[in-house]
């Protein structure tokens, strides 16, 4: 198992600005910093996988490789139950090349209408992925279930944040104050098992 040592420096195998912020607020706290894969220019590997574990592990690898030094990424997605649990990994691809979220969120309020099913049951899933650049790997998942709203509501967070209501809110996650979101969010889950197994032991 890969440990991290209190003001290590983190590879964060992410070209997406929204995530990177999120886990550096999320590791800063623990003495982890870190760098971002499009900070170093890392090249963004195809995300292949067949799971949100395998594309983890994928950037990941790739990350800390090309970086030398350990990475971790981060592979994540709206499951909607309605929809098989799409979008799932296509989660980012459904935003297009232009990453437009907007259209993203209206497809899923459209295949969710067609559908014409009042279950609006969805979660959130995190798979994180931690590497070393000798290629070993350990990864950690979390969720955070809840229920989708139309139309979307609020600006903060990123991706289909203003659609999502966690269970037991009434807020989307694009409208409730950030430090709430990282209590209770998929990503903070995981990372309370990755904290867990790779951090905390150091201590
Ligand atoms: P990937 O993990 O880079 O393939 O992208 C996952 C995609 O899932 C993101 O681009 C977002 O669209 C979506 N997603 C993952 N986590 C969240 C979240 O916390 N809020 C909103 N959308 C998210």
């Amino acid at each position: 198992m890969i440990a991290l040592t209190p003001g290590v420096t983190l590879t964060i195998a992410s070209h997406n600005p929204g995530k990177v912020r999120e886990i550096g607020e999320l590791l800063a706290p623990h003495g982890v910093k870190t760098i971002s894969a499009a900070q170093l220019h890392l090249p963004e590997p195809e995300e292949t996988g067949a799971s949100f574990a395998e594309n983890a592990i994928l950037k990941a690898r790739a990350a800390a490789e090309q970086s030398g030094r350990d990475a971790l990424a981060d592979d994540s997605g709206l499951c909607v139950a309605v929809l098989d649990g799409a979008p799932g990994i296509y989660s980012a691809r459904w935003a297009g090349p232009k990453k437009d979220f907007r259209a993203a969120m209206a497809r899923v309020e459209k295949e969710v209408a067609a559908i014409g099913s009042p279950d609006t049951r969805a979660y959130f899933i995190c798979v994180l992925a931690l590497a070393a650049p000798d290629g070993s790997v350990a990864t950690f998942e979390g969720r955070v279930f809840g229920t989708l709203a139309f139309p979307p509501r609020g600006t903060n967070g990123f991706g289909y944040d203003p659609i999502f209501v966690p269970e037991g809110h009434r807020m989307t996650f694009g409208e409730m104050d950030p430090t709430i979101k990282h209590a209770i969010s998929h990503r903070a889950r995981a990372f309370e098992k990755f904290v867990a197994a790779a951090i905390a032991p150091c201590r």
